[in-house]
């Protein structure tokens, strides 16, 4: 009989995998195992949580679907992903929608996931069944969100949602963004028959961010409600968020890649597909907000798809906003932060983009390479490269903001509890994924 179902051979350690836990963590293993994988010269992660992506699943896998957006995340090293509750049909604001979507998931996703619910008005009631379902937060959008049956949540909407979460002990996440100035910034434009790239982003100035974070913030500290922020997109926000959080509140914050990879100007050359909101931010504030990446406490990809017909309009402001991102997450920050400008070591990406979010997020299982936790590794060859190119992406549409870019690295292989997901090109052959919620004390 084997020690271990799976020894893997590092250049500091050994790591010996059982039961789809670590088992042993040593110099050198003498033990035997039944599966051997030779990771020397390699750079090891701990599988990659990524608690920010849309996989509009059920009602619409025309837009992307957990098949395939599992497929892509565990291309890019992710083991587990927390998908959103808007972009569904129907939204996930209640135990229904709740039990469709897991269910639809569980039918085909090959990496493991949890689930977001919906923070919206009129479901307030519901807040209860959903943290008994296992939701790992609730979301709230302080704008329009873009879909017609997930309205944003109104200051007092926000406030009484907020006030039930922290009973439930429930964190909420907003998407921060003023209503009342973008709608009105983007009415003026609409009326001046202004639809361009810089039309749109004016039409969402970093002020409006700022503004919602700052509101968001004093209703954590009203309510005494656990606060995320996602998607800032600037140094200014996290600023903000660590102020409040040197005030004693519960509150902290993500970044994206495209953030820290991508600026105004390059939603000018590249377009549709570089669309999203908060926009993209201006050199200056993208060098800021790198400065301030201590302050942020996870990187999520904020992987939003659609058909290939929604980004294909006229008007700027009719595209559909949203990057595709979730399968190079991963090699898109190592290759960002080898850059000499901003020197991020390895331990601050596992940090980011692992260990923080299973700490925010209470879920003791995953999050660090420990004995007793659930054996998720990624695998990264820092010697090989990758052009991101539009045959390789795994996502339902070949859509990214990122085509032609070269990585000085690639994800060569995935594991999930001691299961390789993804080598070379190759998936797992059943959906594997298993539901993860956080664990209550
Ligand atoms: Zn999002």
């Amino acid at each position: 009989m084997s020690d271990f179902d799976l020894l893997v051979r590092g250049d500091q350690e050994d790591i010996g995998i059982g039961e789809g836990k670590f088992a042993a963590i040593a110099k050198n293993s003498r033990g035997s195992a039944r599966e051997e994988v030779d990771a020397t010269g390699l750079l090891i992660f701990p599988g990659v949580i990524d608690s920010h992506v849309h996989f509009n699943e059920p009602g619409r896998t025309d837009w992307e679907g957990f098949a395939t957006g599992s497929r892509a995340s565990a291309a890019g090293g992710t083991t587990t992903v927390f998908e959103m509750p808007l972009n569904a049909h129907p939204p996930t604001i209640d135990g229904a929608s709740f039990d469709l979507k897991r269910a639809a998931a569980e039918a085909s996703t090959i990496i493991d996931f949890g689930l977001w619910g919906g923070l919206v008005p009129n479901n307030l009631h519901q807040i209860e069944t959903l943290r008994d379902r296992g939701v790992v937060g609730l979301k709230a959008f302080m704008c329009n969100s873009g879909m017609d049956d997930f309205p944003y949540a109104d200051t007092a909407t926000l406030r009484e949602g907020m006030r039930i979460a922290a009973q439930l002990e429930l964190l909420v996440a907003v998407h921060a963004e003023s209503q009342e100035i973008t709608h009105k910034l983007t009415a003026a434009k609409l009326s001046e028959g202004k639809r361009t790239v810089r039309d749109y982003l004016e039409s969402r100035p970093l002020e409006a961010e700022l503004d919602a974070i700052q509101r968001a913030i004093d209703l954590a500290h009203e309510t005494r409600c656990r606060l995320h922020i996602v998607h800032v997109s600037s140094g200014r926000g996290v600023e903000l968020v660590a102020a409040a959080r040197a005030n004693g509140l519960d509150v902290t914050c993500e970044t994206c890649p495209h953030y820290l990879v991508l600026i105004d100007d390059d939603m000018e050359k590249i377009g549709a597909p570089a669309k999203c909101a908060p926009p993209l931010r201006d050199l200056a504030e993208q060098r800021d907000l790198w400065k301030r990446l201590d302050g942020v406490s996870t990187i999520g990809s904020d992987h939003s798809p659609s058909p290939p017909e929604m980004k294909q309009r006229d008007s700027f402001f009719e595209v559909w906003g949203g990057i595709s991102s979730c399968q190079h997450l991963l090699s898109l920050l190592i290759d960002a932060a080898g850059d000499n400008e901003h020197k991020i070591p390895p331990q601050a990406i596992r940090r980011l983009t692992s260990s923080n979010v299973a700490h925010r997020f209470n879920l003791r299982d995953k999050g660090g390479i420990e004995v007793g936790k659930d054996a998720d590794l990624t695998l990264v060859d820092l010697k090989a490269t990758e052009t991101i190119a539009a045959e390789s992406l795994h996502y339902r549409h070949r859509l990214s903001p990122y085509l032609g870019r070269k990585l000085k690295n690639r994800v060569v292989r995935t594991i999930l509890r001691g299961q390789t997901i993804y080598q070379d090109g190759k998936f797992a052959e059943r959906p594997i994924g298993r539901f993860v919620q956080p664990q209550r004390p």
